[in-house]
């Protein structure tokens, strides 16, 4: 069983990589806040609830993100293991992952951060686009073939950009994870099973270098 955390500022590419090793290590990549836009998108009850909250790019309260992780890792795709991408965020947050832990027998292996420049992380964030019909990523600011990009290649429908992906919030999702992430990082080197990672380059060269840390990691336990 391999149970990850992908920890790492906004922009780091957390995402990216998680999905890729998803494939390759055939487990599922959980994004807290894929999780969060499909249910603002579908306008359910949650998705009403928090669209404020992350729009604004705070981040939405402790309970209510436990109780999303604790029913999606309970599901069966998740006994081989999983990619929790965007969860912890607070030390509460992982205090209440390590009980789940324990309740479940299951395990954090291992807990990636993905170190990237500030400077890269802002040109990364506002370049970043979606297809909103077929949920292709691309960067108009940092990927070659996609600059000047308005509309997805294949199905010609518009690109668009997440709200808290706009320069006026940007800033702020730094500032909060400077102040309710980062402090991570030493809890989970305490626990020794925190791995950095170099998140600059291409995509594929930061994907091999985390998958070879995390095996190496895993491993050792
Ligand atoms: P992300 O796609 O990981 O950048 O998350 C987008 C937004 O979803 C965040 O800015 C928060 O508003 C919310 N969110 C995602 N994960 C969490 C979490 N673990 N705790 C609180 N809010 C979260």
């Amino acid at each position: 069983m391999l149970n990850l955390v992908f920890l790492g500022p906004p922009g780091a590419g957390k995402g990216t990589i998680s999905r890729i090793l998803s494939g390759e290590l055939n487990i599922p990549a959980l994004s807290t806040g894929d999780i969060f836009r499909d249910e603002i998108a579908s306008e359910t009850d949650l998705g009403k609830k928090v669209q404020k909250i992350v729009s604004s790019g705070a981040l939405v309260d402790d309970e209510t993100v436990a109780q999303i992780v604790k029913h999606r890792i309970s599901k069966s795709d998740c006994q081989n293991g999983f990619i929790l991408d965007g969860y912890p965020r607070t030390i509460p947050q992982a205090e209440k992952l390590e009980q789940m832990s324990k309740e479940t027998g299951k395990k954090i292996n291992a807990v990636v951060n993905l170190n990237v420049a500030e400077e890269e992380l802002v040109k990364r964030i506002s370049g970043r686009r979606k297809c909103q019909k077929c949920g292709n990523l691309f960067n108009v600011n940092t990927i070659q073939e996609h600059k000047g990009l308005t509309h997805c290649p294949e199905c010609k429908e518009k690109l668009i950009q997440r709200d808290d992906d706009k320069p006026e919030i940007v800033l702020d999702r730094l500032k909060v994870y400077e102040k309710q992430t980062k402090p991570l990082l030493k809890f989970y080197s305490d626990k020794n099973i925190l791995i950095t990672v170099n998140g600059e380059g291409p995509v594929e060269q930061v994907a091999a270098r985390t998958k070879s840390k995390i095996l190496e990691t895993a491993d050792k336990k």
